[in-house]
């Protein structure tokens, strides 16, 4: 069975009907992320649909701004989402640096929230890697998925240190330096992500779909002279790993047998 843990089905919109055909033909198991909350309430209507599907909450740091004054309200979709995703910080897309405030205040009250519930949270980092590990550290983060890490060389092994998950997705299919990462990483802390069906847009401009993921799976067992049933069964078992006792997990062992 494929993992895909990071995608946002709820931005595939017209598309989304071809997509669900593919995560049931091909057996991928999906953690659908969110960036606000009426994409989550997107995504939980998708997933009643299919056992591959598995539903999260998160406010992306784009939508951050939007959500300060009055985090309370998302209290509700936070204590119902089995993990917590995407949050994070972005200071490279977005360059008025008068809203990274705002990004991390959301993203702090996410992570005392997943702390007190302890929860798996999503990262997202861009631009701003070294702030994001800081404060992952701070609020002692246990489980931790750093998805897409495209930064420095020194906070990515110092996170690595510390025990964090890291998705590959499809930029390792173009990007030397994302190809390292890959190669350097220890095979426990490795997870697969398309983060579609954006991923493949923001790359190449087409909109990337669910399957992209074999061709994930096959570059990574490419990069770690290893085979594509290797990469497949170490990532299912590292989702496996990271997920402890949760009970989502019942899902994933459902949909791969
Ligand atoms: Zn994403």
């Amino acid at each position: 069975m494929f993992i895909d843990v990071h995608c946002h089905l709820d931005r595939y919109k017209e598309n989304l009907g071809y997509a669900l055909e593919q995560i049931k033909q091909h057996r991928i198991f999906t953690i659908s992320n969110s960036m606000d909350l009426p994409s989550y309430k997107q995504n939980v209507q998708i997933a009643v649909s299919s056992d591959f599907i598995l539903p999260v909450f998160g406010i992306h740091p784009w939508n951050a701004s939007q959500y300060v004054g009055c985090p309370k309200d998302l209290d509700w979709a936070i204590s119902e989402s089995p993990i917590i995703g995407e949050i994070g910080l972005d200071y490279y897309f977005v360059n008025e640096t008068s809203l990274y405030d705002d990004q991390r205040e959301v993203f702090e009250y996410f992570l005392k929230a997943a702390g007190r519930q302890k929860k798996i949270v999503m990262v997202h980092t861009k631009g701003a890697e070294s702030e994001t590990f800081q404060l992952l550290k701070q609020y002692n983060t246990e489980r931790v998925i750093i998805h897409w890490y495209s930064g420095p060389w020194h906070i990515l092994k110092a996170m690595v240190e510390h025990g964090f998950y890291f998705t590959i997705g499809v930029e390792v299919l173009f990007s030397q330096h994302i190809q390292d990462i890959a190669r350097y990483l220890p095979a426990e802390l490795i997870l697969s992500e398309t983060d579609n069906p954006g991923g493949k847009q923001s790359i190449t401009g087409t909109v990337g779909t669910p399957l992209l993921i074999k061709d994930v799976v096959g570059k990574l067992a490419e990069i770690r002279g290893t085979s594509d049933q290797i990469i497949t069964t170490t990532v299912q078992n590292n989702l496996i790993r990271v997920g402890g006792r949760d009970s989502w997990l019942t899902k994933v062992r459902t949909s791969s047998g």
